[in-house]
């Protein structure tokens, strides 16, 4: 018996290698190799994938998340209310832009941001909110966006595990005053190498973001930022990107099933989290069970590979755990019961069948 993988990119790459190799042989005709044509072009269409906004091409998805924040917080400062259990991306950025954090409280179902809980914590210093769409499922976006209206807080998106999901019609990145993306290989929609991209709802938003991707400049060579750095989406990554995004949805539909087919073999002491309908993009396939290392050895013992996404709340990261007393019972609950399966568009029938097989014959404790 072969192990399954969580991921295997080869796979993915080799099936897609002769429109991959058309995308660099544009390139390479052009000529253009930064914020050129496939450039331009990848940021309307991704605009119009999206459904409305402006988008500007940087990066990484780290990248997006820190100029969305300076955009928003343009120098005012202010908290930025954030969970804690989403791989600590939006801590990191706050960090890097000097603005203090306010930990929300997760839905013990979803595990993505409760409107109730960030109801409660919007005081009178937050003054924006990231949401990151857990493992590919849309937050609850019309209580947290009417939240943000309210009290006049700004609103970031971070769609870098929910490329393609849509929800009553509205797709990730739809919502926010920004949303930001993140192409990393492994993403829903991954490019060859780094990437990134934020969707900027007004005018002025874009106006700042451009600025702030490329040196604070003004036009060319006359600085009107001192926040400004240089954050590029390159033309070969553009192209490559191009090439990929009209297939995220059939990719997406694909992730879906293979997690329904995970729900279909589970035992009852295992929870896969649902990810059933087209508001979620099925990045990652989640289980929540009472001891996830005893899950995890079963499933080695079966050849089955898997991760944790994410084993330790930025809270309780050892950079970050500076101000205690956060009141989050539920993404501490969950620490020790989460575990990722593989799930990847590529994955074969006998692959899937390996992880329902393992999982059935799991005679592990039930989670209370
Ligand atoms: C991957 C990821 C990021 C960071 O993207 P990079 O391109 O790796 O910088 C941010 N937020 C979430 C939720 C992610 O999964």
């Amino acid at each position: 018996m072969t192990r399954v993988p969580v991921n295997d990119l080869a796979r993915e790459l080799d099936a897609e290698r002769q429109e991959l190799q058309a995308a660099l042989n544009r390139v390479i005709g052009n000529g253009w190799l930064v914020h050129g044509p496939e450039h331009a072009a990848f940021e309307a269409e991704f605009a119009a994938f999206v459904g409305g906004g402006h988008a500007v091409g940087v990066a990484s998805g780290t990248d997006a998340l820190i100029l969305a924040l300076r955009a928003a917080l343009d120098g005012h400062g202010g908290r930025v209310a954030t969970v804690a259990n989403a791989g600590g991306y939006s801590t990191t950025a706050a960090t890097i832009v000097g603005a203090p954090v306010t930990y929300v409280d997760v839905d013990p179902s979803t595990h993505v941001m409760s409107p109730s809980a960030l109801e409660a914590s919007l005081t009178g210093d937050v003054r924006v909110v990231i949401v990151t769409h857990l493992y590919g499922r849309l937050a609850d976006m019309d209580a947290i966006s009417a939240l943000c209206q309210a009290r006049d807080v700004i609103l970031i998106e971070d769609c870098a595990q929910s490329v393609g999901a849509v929800r009553n019609g509205r797709s990730a990145g739809a919502w926010g005053d920004f949303a930001t993306f993140s192409f990393y290989p492994t993403k829903n929609l991954g490019a060859l190498g780094d990437g990134g991209l934020i969707i900027c709802r007004s005018e002025e938003g874009v106006h700042k973001v451009r600025q702030l991707r490329q040196y604070g400049w003004a036009t060319k060579y006359r600085v009107a930022r001192r926040d400004g750095q240089n954050s590029r989406l390159d033309e070969l990554q553009a192209a490559f990107l191009r090439t990929r995004l009209p297939r995220v949805q059939g990719w997406n539909a694909t992730r879906r099933a293979i997690i329904q087919r995970y729900a279909d073999s589970a035992p009852a002491s295992i929870r896969v989290l649902p990810a059933t309908g087209s508001d979620h993009a099925a990045h990652l396939a989640v289980v929540e069970t009472a001891d996830a290392s005893d899950l995890a050895r079963h499933l080695m013992d079966h050849e089955v590979a898997n991760e944790v996404h994410y084993p330790i709340p930025d809270h309780l990261q050892p950079a970050w755990h500076q101000q205690q007393g956060w009141d989050l019972p539920v993404t501490e609950h969950l620490m020790g019961r989460i575990l990722t399966l593989p799930c990847f568009p590529m994955m074969t029938a006998d692959e899937q069948d390996q992880v329902c097989a393992a999982l059935a014959s799991y005679d592990g404790a039930a989670a209370p």
